[in-house]
This record gives C-alpha cells, structure tokens and sequence, in this order.
C-alpha cells in the first residue's frame, strides 16, 4: 500500500479542495490532494460530445463571486460577458417549450404573483442574513430543520410557483434536490449573491465566462493533485 506524507491531506479535488490546496502550498505547507475520480474539477466539467468541446458543470461567474474573480485574475485567465441577446425558452408543466422575452417566466398572472410575493419575503429574510456568519441569524435553526422545498410549499399551494423559486437554488446552484437542503442553506445561497432577487436575475448570477472553459482554472493551478489533469 502507498504511503503519503503530508503536513495536509485534502479529500476532493473540486475546486474548494485544489483552492485550498492552492492557499496551504503558499502557506509553506505540504500537500496531497486525494480524489476518487479519474479526473480532476468534480462539478466543474469540461468534455468533448459528439466533437463539440462543451461546459458539463459550472460556467458562469457572477459579480458577487469575489474569490472565483480573484482566483481568475490571479491565474491570468479571462472572462468575457454572455451572450444575451434572443428568446429565453420556458418548459412548464406541460412539457412543451415556450419562447418568451423579459424577464419573468410566461406563466398565468396568479402564478406569476404568487412568485413576487414570495420573492419579496425571500429578499426580507435573506436581508437578515450575514452569508459570513449564517448560524448566527436567531432563526437559524429552525430555517435549518425545514427543507428548501417544504418551506415553499408552506408559502403557496401553487405548484408551478414553487417549482419555478426552487430551482434557483436547488437544480440551478447547489445542484441538489430541493429535499435535499434546508431554508437556511437557500437563504445563504441567496445571501452570497445579495439578494435572492439577484440570484434570479439571469443578467447578473450569469454575468460572465472564462475565455477557454471554467476548468481551466483547475489546469492552471500548481499539480497538488494524486491524479492527472487535462
Ligand atoms: C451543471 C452544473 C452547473 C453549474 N453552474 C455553475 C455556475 O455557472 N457558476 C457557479 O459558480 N457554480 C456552478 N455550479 C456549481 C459549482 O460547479 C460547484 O459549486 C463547485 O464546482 C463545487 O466545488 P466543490 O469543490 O465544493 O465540490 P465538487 O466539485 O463536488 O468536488 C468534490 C470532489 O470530491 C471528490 N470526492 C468526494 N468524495 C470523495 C472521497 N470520499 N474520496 C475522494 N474524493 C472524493 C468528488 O469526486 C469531487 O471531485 C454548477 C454545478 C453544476 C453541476
């Protein structure tokens, strides 16, 4: 059996992982980095489909996301805005895409007011938020034993309201089902980016991407990593 001997073993070379590999080595510490998978990145992906280079996992970066940014300018890397400009498609219940401009979904006016109603209490608890120090909110633990989705589904019996204010943080962000995590982990996703309402505004949570492809943030960094990368 291999043996390693670091001052540091880290389990999982995602991106919090080879970062914090990246902070202890300039620490003066040693480090080992261990991961399951033949490759390196974890949710951040990139893969060759059908000879087409595409993004498989996070891509975008927000202005809010002050480390990702320094982590990019300290690699030297670019980024350059989204396209906007065309329809955006919605797939409702129905299962049938449907193209539609603006900002809101083209949902029923009901569904679409149920949506801002529940937006406005979403941006008034993420406001008492501190995204350093969420535990400390007084509520926190009870925000902590309800989950994302049950938490909705108390505000509204609107389904497709409720599907339309998970995703944001469920599918969208934290890449879970909305079962999966509590109220308090959604606030403090919405509290990272300002506001819940920023986490939903397409024009700011999906500002900008890096030239190339995200994972080359992982490539540029120093090879702490067991196994091989790109
Ligand atoms: C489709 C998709 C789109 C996304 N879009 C965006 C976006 O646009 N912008 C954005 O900011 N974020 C986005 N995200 C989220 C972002 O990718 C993640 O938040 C981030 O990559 C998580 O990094 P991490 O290091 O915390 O975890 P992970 O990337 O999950 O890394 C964990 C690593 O640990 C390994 N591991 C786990 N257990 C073990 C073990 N026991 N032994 C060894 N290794 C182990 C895993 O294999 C994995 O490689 C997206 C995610 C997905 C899936």
């Amino acid at each position: 059996m291999a043996e390693i001997t670091r001052d540091v073993l880290i389990v999982g070379a995602g991106a919090a992982g080879l970062t914090a590999a990246n902070d202890l080595r300039k620490a003066g510490l040693s480090v080992a980095v261990l991961e399951a998978r033949d490759r390196v990145g974890g949710r951040l992906w990139t893969d060759v489909i059908d000879g087409a280079m595409l993004e498989i996992g996070g891509q975008w970066v927000s202005p809010d996301q002050d480390a990702l940014k320094e982590a990019i300018e300290e690699l030297g890397l670019e980024t350059y805005s989204r396209y906007r400009e065309g329809d955006s498609v919605y797939v409702g219940p129905d299962g049938q895409a449907h193209r539609f401009t603006g900002e809101m979904f083209p949902v029923a006016p009901e569904t679409e007011a149920e949506i801002a109603r529940i937006t406005d209490i979403l941006d008034a608890l993420v406001a008492e938020i501190d995204p350093d120090k969420p535990w400390e909110h007084p509520n926190a633990a009870d925000w902590d034993s309800i989950s994302w989705d049950a938490w909705l589904r108390q505000q509204t019996d609107d389904d497709e309201a409720v599907r339309n204010l998970a995703f944001a943080t469920g599918s969208a962000m934290l890449t879970k089902p909305t079962h999966a995590f509590s109220l308090l982990q959604s606030l403090l996703m919405a509290a990272s980016a300002g506001s819940y309402s920023n986490l939903v505004d397409a024009d700011f949570i999906l500002d900008e991407r890096v030239v190339g492809v995200c994972s080359r943030c992982l490539c540029a960094w120093p090879s702490v990593w067991a196994t091989t990368c790109c």
